[in-house]
């Protein structure tokens, strides 16, 4: 499997992998094929998951710029067409107590209601561009998988109510065995908005919206190698060079470190595994999920999870560190094992589809929408630590705004900074290995 810490590109037009969303998704819209001849365009944008895709469509739509997309593979090959499915107000991974202590409560509301307005922002293509992605009620459970957890969630409620003057409430454990049977639900905090849907038809969705208002998206066009000249990247892909005044790169988790310098070594790709089983009968519905709702786990290393439209359930959670691992059968079986011991009903249950990708964590385990230090107009976002559908789709359009001059479209100073380089790169896999033994000790307690 493709490792941005080992490998210098993610592939040339590799088909996407096997997952329920592959086989469920329908046909792909019209791309614009490989790049084939030298181009000389205004703006391209590297990867076309929801960040440069949702970048593209602004680009033209409000600002009147045509851009170029340039995709390794095919659209929504990365995270986009392989992620859990909920559409929620996030962005990082940094707790809200903690993002109040490090930022102030007045910006801490800021970026929440920057987070409110992403989730809006899919809404609102969902809706204008009649996207058929399957879109759930909305509804999410943060769900206490151990009494201990009761109280700190508890006080997350009332953060949101007091701080932010959001409608979070606190479920009780006899109500959220309404929604969750089984083992692990101790309580809940409940947040009214957020949804599910099929990501990879909301890519796609996006996608045919960015080709419409002028954009070109090339697909099976990595860029291999970079040269930087008098305010002009000239991006060799494989079937020709493309040079371009300003550059946006959207490759999040996937980036390489071979892709620029001046990218490398700035997010950390963690690896997330997703299982979903066989459709659920009536009985074992009514013991494990009744309802369509989002849900995840209190654990440092947590278990996300729904019930899918054709009432399988798609179970997701951290699991190898490296490329080369990730496709031991082991990391399967302990996502099958958390499965059936939040769910006792379905002990020994069949698992259909299994799949993972790389998701990106930045150094303060919050997203970026920045220039990149060091080369000429070059635009990049990402760093959503595993919640970006809905944030990744925001910042394309904050992007877009940057890119056509408005250097602070959110206002949020830490947003708008470059992502501090992680320390230690050669031994960044040995520190991921010492937090994660770590953080299941904890989860053990
Ligand atoms: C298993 C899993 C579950 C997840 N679940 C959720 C969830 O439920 N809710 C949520 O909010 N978030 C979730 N996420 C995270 C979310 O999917 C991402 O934050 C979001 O999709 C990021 O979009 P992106 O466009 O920035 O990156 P990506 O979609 O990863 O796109 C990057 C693209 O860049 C391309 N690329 C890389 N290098 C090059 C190159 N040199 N040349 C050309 N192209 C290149 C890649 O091929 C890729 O297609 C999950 C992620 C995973 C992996």
């Amino acid at each position: 499997m493709y490792d941005p810490l080992v490998n210098a590109h993610p592939g040339v037009g590799l088909p996407h992998s096997a997952s329920y969303w592959v086989d469920t998704a329908g046909t792909a819209p019209q791309d614009d094929g490989p790049v084939s001849g030298a181009m000389d365009v205004e703006v391209a944008i590297i990867g076309a998951g929801y960040t440069g895709l949702s970048c593209a469509l602004h680009l033209a739509r409000e600002h009147g710029i045509h851009a170029v997309v340039l995709e390794a593979n095919q659209v929504a090959w990365g995270c986009s067409g392989r992620n859990g499915s909920f559409a929620r107000i996030s962005g990082g991974r940094v707790p809200l107590s903690e993002l109040i202590e490090r930022y102030g409560a007045s910006t801490a509301k800021a970026y929440f209601e920057e987070m409110s307005a992403g989730l809006n922002t899919v809404r609102g293509l969902i809706r204008e561009g009649q996207i058929e992605c399957d879109a759930q009620p909305d509804g999410v459970f943060k769900v206490a998988s151990h009494a201990g957890h009761v109280a700190a969630l508890k006080r997350e409620v009332s953060l949101y109510n007091d701080v932010l003057s959001y409608g979070a409430r606190f479920v009780d454990e006899a109500q959220v065995h309404g929604v969750h049977s089984g083992a692990e639900a101790f309580g809940a905090l409940y947040m009214p908005d957020g949804f599910s849907m099929h990501p990879l038809k909301l890519a796609w969705g996006i996608q045919r919206l960015a080709r419409e208002a002028g954009a070109k998206v090339h697909v099976a066009s990595p860029v291999t190698d970079w040269h930087s000249d008098n305010g002009r990247h000239r991006l060799v892909t494989p079937g020709g060079v493309v040079t371009a005044r300003r550059v946006v790169v959207a490759t999040n988790g996937y980036t390489s470190g071979a892709l620029n310098k001046a990218t490398a070594g700035r997010v950390l790709p963690v690896h997330s595994q997703i299982i979903v089983t066989r459709p659920l009968t009536a009985d074992e519905k009514r013991q494990s999920l009744a309802g369509s709702e989002c849900m995840f786990d209190t654990r440092n290393l947590l278990s996300y999870y729904r019930r899918l439209p054709d009432d399988r359930i798609l179970f997701g959670g951290r699991s190898a560190i490296t490329g080369r691992d990730a496709e031991n059968p082991r990391h399967r079986q302990n996502l099958h094992d958390a499965l059936c011991r939040k769910f006792p009903a379905l002990q020994g249950i069949e698992v259909d589809y299994n799949w993972g990708g790389w998701v990106a964590v930045s150094e303060n385990s919050l997203p970026f929408i920045c220039r990149v230090p060091g080369l000429d107009n070059v635009f990049s976002g990402g760093g959503y630590a595993g919640s970006g559908v809905s944030f990744s789709v925001q910042t394309g359009k904050r992007l877009a705004q940057m890119v056509a001059g408005d250097e602070q479209p959110t206002g949020i100073d830490f947003l708008h900074q470059s992502p501090r380089r992680f320390p230690f790169q050669p031994f960044l896999r040995i520190g991921q290995r010492m937090a994660y033994a770590w953080y299941r000790f904890k989860d053990a307690q």
